[in-house]
Formats: C-alpha cells, structure tokens, sequence
C-alpha cells in the first residue's frame, strides 16, 4: 500500500504563517488537504496569500513506524532551575562535555532548523549554518476515533508536533538525543529527548517574553556516520504511534534528577583538588618483594605509604594461620558473635590481647573504625562530658558525635588548654554525668605522640575514664611493640586501650583492651559488636598470630624503631623538613593542588607516598605522609628523602 505526504506552508507578503506536515493514506487526502487550507486562512498570526501544498506518495514497507518516547514532565519554576535541569540530563546521558554544549545553545537562536553538533569534539555540523537541519517527513497516527475525540480532524498540537519530531530524531542514527527550546515568546516550555531518557518535557527552561529557541541535535559518529543522520533526519518516511493528545497530566513531581545534587557536588570538589582516586596496586613484578615494593600503573614503586609497619601482612607464618583458618573454619563465621560467629580463634585472640596489653580483658570488633565508633556511642550518654584532642581521628569524633555527649574540644596535645578547660568546665557543671578524655596515642597525619602520663593525671585528677586509641602504637613503640604504656612505663594503664590488628599487625579487626565490667558491658551494648557479623576466621588467625610472633621475636620492633631513627638522620642530611619518633613523617606542602603534584612527581621517581588532603587534615595543610616499614633497607630510605629533597625543590 501506499502514503501520501502532503506539506503546506503559508505566507502573507512573504511573512511566514503557517506550516504543516502529515503522512496519510489516499482516502483521507481531501479532508486533510481542506482542513489544511482553512488552518492557513484562519491563522493567528494572519491570513495567508501564498499557499503552496506539496504531495508526494511512498510505498508503506519504505516507512518507518515507532512507538512515541514515553513523556515525563518536568516542573520548574525558573528558567535557571530549567537550564540546570537541562544540564544534569545531559550528563545523565553521560555526555562529558555537558556544561559547554549547554552553552553553546545561544548559537541556535538565529538558525531556522537545528544545530547538529558532535557531541565530544564539540563540532558544528549542519552543512548551512544559518538554515540548520530540519527533520521533516514525519506523522503521528492518529486513530479516527480519538481525532474525531478532539475535534481536531487530524491537525496536530504543539505538543503532538514536537513529541513526533522528538521521536524521529531519537530514532535516528548516531544520534543521541536532543535539546530543544521553544521560540515563542509565550511559551517557555522545552524539552531533552533520548530513546533511554525518553521525551522529558520541563515546564520552564526560559524567560516569559523571550524570543529566543533553537534546537540542537546531539551527534556522535564518523563523517560518512555524519551523512546517514542527515540522510534520515530529512528525507526518511518516519510515523509515530500512540502519540498522546496532551503530556500526562498526572506526571511525577517536579523533581530534577536525584542524583544531580550530588553530581554537583563532586565537581565541586574536582575544582577544589579534593577529588579521591582509588590507587589499584598490584603485587611487584620480580625481583622486588612486597609488602615494601607494589605495582602501580605497571611499574614496580617503593611503598613508602602503608600502615603496614612491620611488614606482617606478608609474613609466611601470618599467611598460613590464615590458610590454616580457612581450611578448618571457612571463609566467613555466618552470624554475629552473640548468634553463631564466634570460634575458639575469637576467643584465643581476646585472651591473647589482652595478656600482651596487660588488662583484664579483651574485645575484638570488625575494625578500629567500628570499635571506636561503638565503644564511644555505647558507653557515653548525653548527661557526660567528653574532652577530645582536636586531632583526634574521624573513628573517635564519630563515635563521640553519635552518643550525644557534650563534646569538647581542646588544642592539640596542649594540656595547658586541657587543664584549663576541665576546670572550667567542673565550675559550671559540676559532676553531672561521667566524663571522659579521648586520645589518639599516635596521631595518624602528624605522627606525633600524645602525652599519655599527662592525659592520665589529668583523668584522675578529675575522676575522668581516659580512652586511649593506640592504632598507630601497638607492635611500634614500647622495647617489645606493646604500645605506649610500655613506651611510657607507666604504671597505671589507661581505662580503655583500643588498638587495631590492621596497621603494624597486619591483619584486620579493632579492640578494646580493658577491666571486666567495661568489655562485659560492651558485649552487651556495643551496637557494632551486636549486630554485626563476626570478624572472619582467617583475620582473626593472623591477628593473634602476629602477637605471638612478637611475643616470641621482637626483631621487627627493633628495626622499625631504628628506622624511624635513621630516616630522621636521613632527612636531616638532605634538608627535608620532617622529624618523627614515629615511622610517620608528615611533611607540611601547604596547598592541595602541590601536594598532588609533588606526590606525583615522587610516583615519576619510583616512590609511592600519598597526599593527604580535606577532610583528613584541615583545608590549606595538605602534606605528604611518608610512612616507614621495618621492611624498608637503608638505601631505600636514603634514596626517600633525597628523592623528597629534590621533589619539594621541583614542585612549587
Ligand atoms: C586507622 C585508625 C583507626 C581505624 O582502624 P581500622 O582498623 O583501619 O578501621 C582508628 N583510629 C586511628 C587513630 C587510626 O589511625
């Protein structure tokens, strides 16, 4: 069978009045072709003197036929809310350069068709730049009943018209969707189109009264690609089925995409060199041997970064108590400790904890971060008062924040200002609920150690539980790596001693070392110990076997200890501005933008040291925190800080 096209433009002295297309079969050519005529005299915006009518006859297998994009109508108020919309659509149909082709638009203003634009290079396409493309040959099929319905005798709404040119163009080849914005005046509706996005129509997208439109087709693909989209676009036979009389009028809510908040806000961040990357680091190709050598980017680099302080995680004993849990145990413990997760191993390591810490008693949770985060919510309430160095790790102040305990701050390591807090503090309020004093033992970015004798004079002094986080000193400080009460000799230990078995005792998992009431209460209320399930067998295997290993054989201790020592030497030598008591050697660059760059430039060199940034230090203090590793030979950290020397000297 055959159609018919049948196009009718109308002028009045050369002023465009009207224009109108449809595809149809023979029988109705005479009605269409009358009413057609009567819309060009009976026009708005005049009456026409010049009609032409264009016919033209297709058989029907040349035709296309699909069904109309499904309609979404977006609510907005503005024509800035519009734009914006416009913009997160266009990067949810993952177009990199979103924000310049949204600015580009002002170029279609003047162009009576659109604008094809190749979408990455940014490329005008449209072999007449003022003309533009037009996409034409196309009609919706409506069904007598629902035009008869309308009354509209098969003469299509704005609406109608732009869903079926919509459709055409998102069915069209390497093309992937479209932006178009009205040009009248009066009506400041536009609309993104896509086969995935489907026709999302925005209610405002310009100012009333603006004259301004235009339409840009989003093209990717060849030149010869190029040719094809053309080819189609204005000369392919193309119907439309089921086109609605009307946008839904029960569309969902004014929402733009729900993801655009947050889209926005990691570009906000890209601007600010606050943007994270997770480094894939692979195992050292040989002859180099991990855990003080990876491969990054495929190149062997010194790991002068990890926590992994004595280089147990690659330990031949540690890795087959691991092997050796798993064989018997498994690879998960199926339940929290409380139901059915906890094997003779958890409770071998709690035992073994807490001897080598000397207290009473031990509790293992699934990391530092959880142990911190529900010791802290468990066992502070809101009636207490917590004193928290203001370097504190995120773990700690987390868990302070989510108790509801009145929180306060004092300078870091300063107990001048601890003192004089404390006093105020007790002349206002005095005794109303506990009070507490948490402390990192070594702080994680500066490498610093906490004046723990203080902090536990200070505590008793006021009848304060002292909390003290020893991630970064168990199996470091002390004669035999036991942490900062054996660094210390103090006599007395903390109330709370938490540590991790996931930095020097390369494993993973936190604890909490302490008398009987605390760790049976924690038992009882700690939330990440209740209602998680319990650390795997092979984690908490290595963890007591790097206590053990210690307890036998304190050698790796000694070396990193005399690391720490040479590598102040080693610093000193080259002008590098960094001392530590610990293997942690922050050094302070200032901006974030230097602090990639310099880390960059030591990656160049064959040395893997991370830029700390926002939000782990404060904005303005990034650094490099180079890390060291009873694995690392002295040559290697000789060539470190030379390498650090020359890096700080490139890199301005
Ligand atoms: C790393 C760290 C933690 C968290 O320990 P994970 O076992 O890594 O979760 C807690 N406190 C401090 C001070 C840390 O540096």
């Amino acid at each position: 069978m055959d159609k018919f096209s049948i196009k009718m433009r109308a002028s009045e002295v050369d002023k465009h009045i009207s224009g109108a297309e449809q595809i149809l079969d023979l029988s109705q050519l005479g009605t269409a072709c009358m009413s057609l005529i009567n819309r060009a005299l009976t026009h708005d915006k005049g009456t026409a003197d010049f009609i032409q009518l264009k016919m033209e006859k297709k058989s029907t297998n040349q035709i296309i036929t699909k069904a109309a994009l499904p309609v979404t109508t977006l609510v907005t108020q503005t024509a800035e809310e519009g734009q914006a919309l416009i913009l997160s659509l266009l990067e949810e149909m993952g177009l990199d350069r979103a924000k310049e082709i949204v600015t580009m638009f002002p170029q279609t203003h003047n162009m009576r068709g659109a604008m094809l634009l190749h979408v990455d290079s940014l490329e005008r396409l449209e072999p007449h730049k003022e003309r533009g493309i037009r996409a034409t040959y196309m009609d919706g099929v409506t069904s007598s009943h629902c035009a008869e319905q309308h009354g509209n005798k098969g003469v299509k709404n704005h609406f109608q018209e732009a869903l079926i040119l919509a459709t055409k163009v998102a069915n069209c080849p390497h093309i992937l969707g479209e932006i178009c914005i009205s040009d009248d005046p009066h009506y400041v509706t536009g609309y993104v189109a896509s086969k995935e996005l489907g026709y999302r129509r925005i209610t405002t997208v310009k100012e009333h009264g603006s004259p301004y439109g235009g339409r840009i087709f989003l093209f990717r693909g060849t030149d010869t690609e190029k040719e094809e989209a053309i080819k189609f676009l204005q000369e392919q036979w193309f119907l439309v089925e089921h086109v609605p009389h009307s946008p839904c009028p029960t569309a969902p809510p004014p929402v733009p995409s729900p993801f655009h908040r947050y889209k926005q806000e990691l570009a906000q961040w890209e601007q600010a060199n606050l943007l994270r990357e997770e480094k894939v680091l692979f195992p050292p190709s040989s002859p180099e041997s991990p855990p003080s050598w990876v491969n990054y980017q495929g190149r062997n680099l010194l790991m002068m970064a990890s926590n992994n302080y004595l280089g147990l995680t690659h330990h031949p004993a540690m890795v087959e108590s691991g092997i050796s849990a798993l064989t018997s145990y498994g690879c998960g413990t199926g339940g929290s400790r409380l139901t059915t997760g906890t094997t003779p191993l958890h409770k071998q390591l709690e035992e073994t904890l807490a001897r080598w810490k000397g207290t009473e008693s031990a509790l293992v949770f699934n990391s530092g971060y959880v142990a911190n985060f529900s010791i802290l919510s468990a066992l502070l309430r809101p009636e207490d008062v917590v004193f928290s160095d203001a370097l504190n790790h995120a773990s700690l102040i987390d868990g302070c924040r989510h108790s509801k305990a009145t929180i306060i701050v004092y300078a870091h390591n300063d107990m001048t200002d601890l003192e004089e807090k404390l006093r105020k503090h007790w002349k206002n309020q005095p005794q109303r609920g506990q009070g507490f004093i948490v402390s990192d033992g070594v702080f994680s970015m500066d490498g610093d150690i906490a004046p723990v004798p203080e902090l536990q004079a200070l505590s008793q002094k006021y009848g304060l539980l002292f909390f003290l986080d020893e991630a970064h000193s168990t199996g470091v400080l002390g004669d035999t790596g036991r942490g900062l009460c054996e660094y210390f000799s103090l006599s007395h230990k903390p109330d709370l001693l938490m540590g991790t078995l996931s930095k020097a005792l390369g494993s993973e998992g936190g604890f909490l070392c302490g008398n009987s009431i605390i760790i049976e209460y924690l038992r009882h209320k700690a939330r990440g110990f209740m209602f998680s399930t319990a650390l795997t067998p092979a984690a908490v295997a290595c963890g007591k076997k790097a206590i053990d290993l210690l307890e036998e054989d304190t050698s790796l201790v000694l070396k990193i200890q005399e690391n720490v020592r040479f590598f102040n030497e080693c610093c000193k030598k080259y002008g590098v501005d960094a001392q530590s008591a610990t293997p942690i050697f922050p050094i302070i660059v200032g901006e974030e933008d230097r602090a990639l760059r310099t880390s960059h430039s030591l990656q160049e060199q064959g040395f893997f040291i991370s830029p700390i940034r926002y939000p782990t230090v404060a904005k303005g203090e990034a650094r490099l925190r180079v890390v060291l590793m009873a694995s690392h030979t002295k040559e290697e950290l000789d060539a470190t800080a030379k390498a650090l020397a020359t890096a700080l000297v490139d890199v301005p």
